[in-house]
């Protein structure tokens, strides 16, 4: 935690993944709870950060089909005194094109989206995949930008081209292409690190402190300790428990591995590799419903936290 007053402010909009918790079709333990009111659990919205580097304008880093309530219950989202239509919000960032990470962009039409950054892949799948772009294009001026994923820095503007001071490096990490995308065939022949999946680099211009925010990710290789140890703050895939957790409830039979998500427990979970960033704010994100970690009297939330791993939760608010 910095108290540079030009350091990147993060707040958590949604820190649950596709479905949220409670889905509303879903029946598995924590949904139950969440449902029920248990105060051991707390209900998450689906999957987004917001940052500022100024605390004024803010970006979105993905935008969930949450997104309308998630702005609704955070004051510093409304449009500026005085102001008839406009908005804090000045860009987004997506990681994917997972559904839980764009169908947002449909949620914001009114008067055009904000300036949307992400790589060729995820534009191509959002666009070909579901026509978002074609769509946000019948309601206002829409604007996307395609991101590199080698790491190198990309300022972020609003959609004038106005900086907001937000700077990102999108780097490719090993994932899956989202399933609406593969029924279109789209991805075939790419491989994985072409740039379907990104983690983000993101600091303020006025700060050397950064945030590692990388809510979807099936490899914990070198590589990707290689930008995480770069970041003072990481946000991580929460996604899983255990590999089997899905399958040994019957729910699908794609594993969290065939789903995107390197597990948090085991040996080579992601506890496990987070533990040589120990100096570094270690928070968990995406978060999906049927995971134990949910209810905050569980042996697996005590786990993570004895291993120094938070979990994070919607309306976390931090500065890098
Ligand atoms: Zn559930």
């Amino acid at each position: 935690m910095s108290t540079d007053r030009n350091a990147l402010r993060l707040r958590v909009l949604g820190s649950g993944a596709g479905g949220g918790l409670p889905q509303w079709n879903c029946g598995c333990p924590p949904c139950r709870a969440a449902r029920s009111g248990d105060p051991r659990v707390r209900a998450r919205t689906q999957s987004s950060l917001a940052v500022s580097a100024d605390g004024a304008r803010w970006v979105l880093l993905n935008a969930s089909p949450d997104v309308r309530v998630q702005l609704a219950a955070w004051p510093a989202a409304a449009p500026p005194e005085g102001s008839l239509r406009a908005s804090p919000i000045a860009a987004t960032v997506l990681t994917n094109a997972d559904l839980d990470h764009c169908l947002g962009l449909l949620i914001l039409r009114e008067g055009g989206a904000p300036h949307i950054f992400a790589t060729e892949p995820t534009l191509e799948a959002v666009e070909q995949g579901l026509g978002v772009l074609t769509a946000l294009s019948a309601y206002g001026p829409t604007k996307s930008t395609a991101l590199n994923f080698h790491g190198e820095e990309t300022m972020i503007t609003d959609r004038d081209g106005a900086d907001t001071g937000v700077r990102v490096r999108a780097f490719a990490v090993t994932s899956k292409v989202p399933p609406y995308a593969q029924a279109r065939g789209l991805g075939a022949g790419r491989g994985e690190l072409d740039g379907d999946t990104v983690g983000l680099l993101v600091r303020s211009a006025g700060s050397e402190r950064v945030l590692a925010y990388v809510p979807g990710v099936r490899e914990l290789d070198e590589r990707l300790a290689g930008y995480l140890s770069q970041a003072h703050t990481l946000f991580i895939d929460g996604t899983f428990w255990r590999t089997d957790e899905m399958t040994s409830m019957g729910l699908t039979t794609r594993d969290a591995k065939v789903m995107g998500h390197a597990p948090l427990s085991g040996s080579d979970g992601i506890i496990e590799y987070l533990q040589r960033f120990s100096r570094a704010d270690r928070w968990l994100v995406h978060i999906n419903n049927t995971n134990p970690i949910h209810f905050d009297d569980s042996a697996e939330r005590r786990a993570c936290e004895s291993a120094g791993v938070r979990v994070s939760y919607d309306g976390l608010e931090v500065t890098v």
